[in-house]
């Protein structure tokens, strides 16, 4: 916003601004850098299947190796990267890396090893969106059956007709559909029947008021009774402690994912926690 003062009618920008505008700027500049030299980085988060004890899934997180900061987390930069055209190339390059490198996984086989990744609704609500991811999968070799994309019921909700064609076409192609933070968005739940969804991601915030017979408990309790109604799988997302274990897993929740069984880590560590199944005693029943 421009601000005009004095008799001359100069256009200028305050100060605060300029401060704001020239640190937008930086980062901007910064971040065409880090795509186009390869300072992004994907880091991946165990999914833990309650029934086996075992990682069953990854979800891909983005994270930006600054020369001079250090390792920046999505929120310091992806609400830029969507404000402006970058978070397309973002996308393509998290797809790109985390396809090439679980690919090998499942090809050497961890042939049942999911991988989550999440999009923005950018992608969601391109037109030829479905035909480029399928085309990028079998360029990488990726069986589309071992992917999972998570949307957020915002998403969803933006443009329903867009992104349930999205959705159709990927579904049809085997993909898996998660809905993440689910509880959190501005939605009906009349999509959960319309849409091909597979998966309901328990946003953490109800996780983390989990206590018996508190609120947050109480809607950790109806979503995964309906969740079973509709034939849906659970991941609870923000697992932090063994009280909230103990409690999803007397519940029969399908899967867990949160702090308590690992952050996201680079793909040489968790290729080490595959193979060594190096989860915490809390997890194996
Ligand atoms: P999300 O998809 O809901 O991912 C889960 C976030 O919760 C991750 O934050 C993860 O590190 C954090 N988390 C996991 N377990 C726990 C826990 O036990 N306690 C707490 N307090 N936090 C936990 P992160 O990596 O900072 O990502 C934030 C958001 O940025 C993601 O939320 C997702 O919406 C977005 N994001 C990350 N990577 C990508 C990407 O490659 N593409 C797009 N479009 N969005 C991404
Ligand atoms: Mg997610
Ligand atoms: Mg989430
Ligand atoms: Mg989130």
């Amino acid at each position: 916003q421009v601000k005009s003062r004095g008799k001359d009618n100069y256009c200028f920008f305050d100060s605060s601004m300029n401060v704001d505008t020239s640190q937008r700027l930086t980062l901007e500049r910064d971040l065409r850098r880090a795509i186009s030299h390869g300072e992004l980085e994907v880091h991946y988060q165990p999914q833990v299947c309650l029934r086996t004890g075992e990682v069953g899934g990854l979800e891909a997180l983005v994270r930006w190796r600054h020369p001079q900061r250090g390792l920046l987390q999505p929120a310091e930069f992806l609400p830029l990267a969507s404000e402006t055209n970058l978070i397309a190339e973002l996308s393509h390059q998290v797809l790109t890396s985390a396809c090439e490198e679980v690919g090998q996984w499942i090809a050497a086989g961890y042939s049942d090893l999911r991988l989550a990744v999440n999009l923005s609704p950018v992608q969601v609500e391109h037109p030829m969106f479905a035909r480029r991811l399928m085309a990028q999968l079998r360029q990488a070799g990726f069986p589309p059956g071992n992917l999972e994309i998570e949307i957020t019921e915002n998403v969803i909700m933006n443009d329903l007709e867009k992104v349930s064609q999205t959705l159709r076409e990927l579904a049809q192609q085997g993909i898996r559909i998660a809905v993440d933070d689910f509880g959190t968005g501005y939605s009906s739940l009349n999509y959960l029947h319309q849409l091909p969804i597979h998966i309901l991601k328990v946003d953490r915030s109800f996780i983390q008021s989990i206590r018996a017979g508190n609120e947050g408990a109480c809607i950790v309790d109806a979503v995964i009774a309906m969740a079973k109604g509709l034939k849906l799988e659970i991941v609870a997302e923000g697992v932090e402690n063994q009280d909230q274990l103990d409690y999803l897993r007397a519940r029969h929740c399908d899967h867990v994912q949160g702090f308590l069984f690992g952050r996201a880590q680079p793909g040489p560590v968790v290729q080490k926690l595959l193979d060594g199944q190096l989860l915490p005693a809390a997890v194996q029943a």
